[in-house]
């Protein structure tokens, strides 16, 4: 579980987060929405500490991870994040990204890494393509191996950043497929996400952004169908 209080984060004098409260359970999927700029990004990031927030807690899994004693190495090893550019290594094969932090970082050996990455690239369609170097590859199929890589490392949550949103249209159901199986099997997601037909089939529930705050949440169909409030009409009005 993720459990947000009270979280603030300012670079210089910008406040960018402004007091969220949030918590993810386990086996939960949160989609968070919001205008460009609301600090969705920056909330994500606080989570494995990406960014440093200015004050508040953030507890995973019970542990206070802004603790200076925290290993939050070890902590980071339990959270898989996927972005909107993939981020794989182009010089390395599909077989190599997926390995390679799972030799590096939990020290498994060469054989238990390949046939974990090999797992992983049956789960998300791919298991042919261990060869293949990521400029071979469409951007749907890359940001496939880029979740492949994130779950070769068996972690306990993904966080998902537009993981969509850079891919043509066309490409974009084969990612959110793979989502949806994470979500099924019970992974605990959260997903900053602009895709609405994936929010209302797949989140349990949507949170709206706007300026640093959550200013709306609730079950996502309802959210979608009827928002309490009038700058989450506004947006949705501009999106939907
Ligand atoms: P988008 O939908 O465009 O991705 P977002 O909701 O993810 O937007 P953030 O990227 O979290 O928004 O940014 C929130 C605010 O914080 C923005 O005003 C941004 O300019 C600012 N910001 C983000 N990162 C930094 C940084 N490293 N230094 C200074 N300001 C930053
Ligand atoms: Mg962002």
């Amino acid at each position: 579980a993720i459990e947000i209080t009270g979280l603030r984060k300012s670079f210089g004098d910008h406040e960018v987060l402004k007091g969220i409260d949030l918590s993810v359970h386990p086996g939960e999927v949160v989609c968070v929405i919001g205008p460009s700029g609301s600090g969705k990004s920056t909330l994500l990031r606080t989570v494995n500490r990406l960014e440093e927030p200015t004050s508040g807690s953030l507890r995973i899994e019970g542990v206070d991870i802004l603790d200076p004693d925290c290993d939050i190495d070890a902590v980071r090893t339990r959270i898989g994040m996927v972005f909107q550019q993939f981020n794989l290594f182009p010089h390395l094969d599909v077989m190599g990204n997926l390995t390679i932090a799972q030799r590096r970082v939990l020290k498994r050996g060469k054989a238990e890494a390949a046939e974990t990455a090999r797992a992983m690239l049956e789960r998300v369609g791919l298991g042919d393509r261990g060869d293949a170097f990521p400029g071979q590859l469409s951007g749907g199929q890359q940001q496939r191996v880029a979740i492949a890589r994130a779950l070769s490392m068996n972690p306990d949550m993904m966080l998902f950043d537009e993981p969509t949103s850079a891919l043509d249209p066309e490409l974009v159901g084969e990612v959110l497929d793979v989502m949806k199986l994470l979500a099924s099997e019970g992974m605990t997601m959260m997903v900053v996400t602009h895709e609405m037909g994936f929010a209302r089939e797949v989140g349990d529930r949507l949170v709206f952004m706007d300026d640093g705050l959550i200013v709306e949440e609730g079950i996502p169909s309802e959210v979608l169908a009827s928002p309490q409030h009038a700058r989450t009409q506004a947006f949705l009005s501009k999106v939907l």
